[in-house]
C-alpha cells in the first residue's frame, strides 16, 4: 500500500454521525463516481469483494429467475454457485480457463434461454488472468433485455469501465485490490436498472439491502457504523488516483501487463491466458517443465521478498499467478522478472 493511504488510516476516529464525517463521505462517493465514470449511485458496506455477488443476487433476483452465467474460471464459478444457492435457475456458460467470455458465446446462450432475466460476468478473472470483453458482453445481454451484474473486484481501478456509456447494471469490487487499502470494504455500482429491480425484489435481506444503503448514503451516512479507518484509506488511495488520472492509471497498468508478459516469454514461460484478453491487472503462467510452481512461489519469497501466488481449484498446483495492480510500478515488474530469472536458473 502507497505509505498515504498507511497514513491517512492512522488518522483519530471521528462520529460517524457527524457534520465532518457526512462532508468526508459524500466527497468520497462523489469521488467514486467519477473513477466509475458514472452518475449511478456507490453503495459502500464493510465487507470483501464476495459480498458483492450476494449483495448483486438477493437485492435484483428472486428464486426461479433465470439467470446465464459466464463461467471463465473460479469466481464465476462462485459467482455462479452463490445464485444457484439462492435459487436462481442458473444456466452455465464454462469455458475453458484461460480463455474468454465471446459476444458470440453469450449471444447463442441467450436465445436458448429466452426471456433469462440477468446475465452474471466477471469482468477480469483472477484465477487465470483473463479480461473478459464487458463493453461487447453488456450490449449483446441489454439487446436480450437481461440485466448486467459484474464482478469487477480485479479489474475496477486497474483497466477501463465506463458504467454508465456501456449501461451497466450492477457492478461491485473489494478494496485490496487496484484500490489499493487493505481488504474490508465492498464497492458497490448501482444503476437505474438495479435499483429499479431491488424495488421490486421480495428477496429477505437486512445487510445488504440496497435501499436503506441508498437511504443513508444520500444524506452522507451509512446505515451502520462504518469500518472509519478503512474509509480515511480509500479516501486518500483514490485521491491519488484522482490526480493520477484515469488515463493515465489505465495506461499505467495496460504497459505493466504487457512489460510482464514479454519478460516471461522471453524467460520461455508459457502464459495461461489467450493474449487477445489477456489482464492488465494479473499475469499466470506455467512453470517450466519439472519445476514445481510451489518452488518458483516460496523461492521468489524467501530469497527475494516477492509474493506471488498459485493458481486455483484444477490449476492449483500448476500455474504461478503475478499481481501488477495499484501501487505497482515498471520497477517492480523488472525486479520480480529479474528474481524469476535467477530461480529459475538455479533450480
Ligand atoms: N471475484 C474476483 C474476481 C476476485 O479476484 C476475488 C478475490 O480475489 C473475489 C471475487 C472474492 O473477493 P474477496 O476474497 O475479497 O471476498
Amino acid at each position: 500500500m502507497p505509505p498515504q493511504v498507511i497514513e491517512a488510516m492512522q488518522r483519530p476516529m471521528i462520529s460517524h454521525r457527524s457534520a465532518e464525517f457526512r462532508d468526508f463521505y459524500l466527497e468520497l462517493i462523489a469521488r467514486l463516481k467519477r473513477l466509475h465514470r458514472t452518475e449511478a449511485e456507490i453503495l459502500l458496506w464493510p465487507g470483501s469483494g464476495s459480498a458483492g455477488w450476494e449483495i448483486g443476487i438477493v437485492n435484483l433476483l428472486a428464486p426461479g429467475d433465470v439467470v446465464v452465467a459466464g463461467v471463465t474460471g473460479d469466481f464465476g464459478d462462485r459467482f455462479a454457485q452463490v445464485a444457484a444457492m439462492f435459487g436462481c435457475d442458473v444456466r452455465r456458460m464454462d469455458v475453458e480457463w484461460g480463455n474468454a467470455l465471446t459476444p458470440q458465446r453469450l449471444e447463442q446462450e441467450l436465445q436458448a434461454n429466452r426471456g433469462a432475466r440477468a446475465v452474471l460476468l466477471t469482468h477480469n478473472e483472477t484465477s487465470t488472468a483473463v479480461t473478459n470483453p464487458l463493453r461487447e458482453l453488456t450490449e449483446v445481454a441489454h439487446a436480450h433485455g437481461a440485466l448486467v451484474l459484474v464482478d469487477a473486484v480485479s479489474s475496477a481501478g486497474g483497466i477501463p469501465i465506463d458504467f454508465d456509456d456501456w449501461g451497466i447494471d450492477f457492478l461491485f469490487s473489494g478494496t485490496q485490490k487496484a484500490w489499493m487499502c487493505p481488504p474490508g470494504v465492498v464497492i458497490v455500482v448501482a444503476g437505474p436498472g438495479a435499483l429499479e429491480c431491488a424495488a421490486q425484489s421480495s428477496t429477505p435481506r437486512f445487510f445488504w439491502d440496497i435501499q436503506r444503503n441508498l437511504d443513508m448514503t444520500r444524506k452522507g451516512f451509512t446505515p451502520t457504523t462504518p469500518p472509519l479507518s478503512l474509509l480515511f484509506g480509500l479516501d486518500a488511495a483514490t485521491a491519488m488516483i484522482e490526480s493520477e488520472g484515469l488515463d493515465a492509471l489505465f495506461a499505467r497498468h495496460q504497459r505493466l501487463g504487457e512489460m510482464t508478459r514479454l519478460g516471461l516469454r522471453q524467460l520461455r514461460m508459457r502464459l495461461l491466458a489467450d493474449e487477445r484478453y489477456a489482464s492488465s491487472t494479473v499475469t499466470a503462467f506455467f512453470p517450466p517443465e519439472g519445476v514445481a510452481a510451489k518452488t518458483i512461489i516460496d523461492r521468489l519469497k524467501a530469497d527475494f521478498g516477492i509474493t506471488v501466488a498459485g493458481g486455483q481449484a484444477h490449476l492449483a498446483e500448476s500455474i504461478v499467478r503475478i499481481g501488477h495492480m495499484g501501487w505497482v510500478d515498471d520497477d517492480d515488474i523488472e525486479h520480480c522478472l529479474t528474481a524469476l530469472n535467477d530461480v529459475l536458473e538455479s533450480v
